[in-house]
């Protein structure tokens, strides 16, 4: 922590600022220049983070050294990447070289409707599904998900396809079962900042997808993920999904310079979720190919059999078509950012 005092702070003034300090457990540094004082604190800097110095008379400024996120920061492991395994014997990997394709519907409405898309998003190259059984809809009378039920819905299509599964946990009371049953939990906008459930979640161990809240900076994001990585689980991918801005030509707005910062910031992968940034089909392809080529490490995209008739995001829903095209455009884009895509299944009519 570095101290700067007002200018023409008395000596008396910048005794008190240091015995202040050296109470609280530090060294202090003192450098004298002609108008300000300045004051290196030399310990622990979270210890001195919430000591209220700017009311010491003769502070000015208060800056901290250390980042506040300090299992999220690159620094913690020195500067490497980390990847993110997800389901049994790792089938999928974020955070390689390898771009990591997360596809399915917004909510799971039947069996047969995620069966269809599950094989329909693997044959065009996807690694992994997506689905919600517990939804955040903004009205109490929109269809709120299946539950448990959708749950079971996943886990067996799961089974049938080798496909990990990532879907929402709203509330602490779902951490379990959720848990039991998916191979990444996602933390949606609306919850980035519920506190109690990051803790909870960062008590199990299983990957999580962590998306940011809609009016949510790149620094309170990284503090969110710390909150479960300081309960023990390390396995956190990040998701820019968008923000809230003044722009309502798109649903959100997509913060693609989130994307580098945050690659500078912290080792955790980066996915980019373009469907509810946009908010259109149309939108999908072209923050894609801005999010592939600002470094994000994989893209999650809602795909839906029938889009018109989704109960939930249908109008930024990718048809099976429109997504096995979608996945072909990816490639040059793929290739000019040094990345890789997965190789195509090998597929026979029954198992389309
Ligand atoms: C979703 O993934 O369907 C979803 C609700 O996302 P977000 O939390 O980013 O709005
Ligand atoms: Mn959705």
């Amino acid at each position: 922590m570095i101290v700067v005092t007002r200018p023409g702070v008395t000596e008396a003034e910048v005794d008190v600022i240091r015995e202040r300090i050296e109470a609280l457990g530090f060294r202090t540094h003192i450098s004298r220049g002609e108008h300000r004082t300045i004051i290196g604190c030399i310990g622990d800097e979270d210890l001195l983070r919430e000591a209220p110095l700017l009311q010491l008379p003769g502070v000015e400024s208060v800056t901290p050294v250390m980042k506040p996120y300090k299992l999220a920061t690159k620094e913690f492991v020195g500067g490497r990447p980390s990847l993110v395994r997800v389901g049994d014997s790792a089938a999928a990997v974020v955070g390689g070289k390898e771009l990591a394709i997360i596809a399915g519907p917004c909510s799971v409405e039947s069996r047969e409707m995620f069966r269809e898309t599950a094989f329909a998003v693997r044959a065009a190259g996807a690694g992994m599904l997506r689905g919600g059984a517990y939804k955040p809809r903004t009205s109490p009378y929109a269809f709120q998900g299946l539950g448990v039920a959708g749950l079971q819905i996943m886990a067996e299509v799961r089974a049938e396809t080798g496909m990990p599964i990532v879907t929402e946990v709203m509330d602490t009371r779902q951490v379990e079962v959720v848990g039991e049953y998916a191979d990444m939990l996602q933390v949606g906008a609306r919850n980035m900042q519920n506190f109690s459930l990051l803790s909870e979640i960062g008590k199990i161990q299983r990957p999580v997808l962590l998306k940011r809240g809609l009016s949510a900076t790149v620094k309170e994001l990284l503090m969110a993920a710390e909150y479960i990585m300081a309960q023990g689980n390390r396995d956190v991918i990040l998701c820019e999904r968008g923000i809230r801005t003044y722009e309502t030509a798109t649903r959100n707005t997509l913060d693609i310079g989130a994307i580098p910062v945050l690659k500078r910031e912290t080792h955790l992968p980066v996915i980019v979720d373009p469907s509810h940034a946009g908010g259109r089909a149309d939108l999908v392809a072209p923050l894609s190919f801005a999010a592939i080529a600002a470094g994000a490490d994989g893209l999650i995209v809602e795909v839906h059999p029938c889009p018109e008739q989704a109960l939930s995001d249908g109008d930024q829903s990718l048809s099976p078509d429109a997504f096995s095209s979608f996945m072909q455009s990816l490639a040059p884009f793929v290739a000019a950012a040094g990345r890789t895509l997965k190789p195509l299944p090998f597929t026979t009519p029954e198992t389309r």
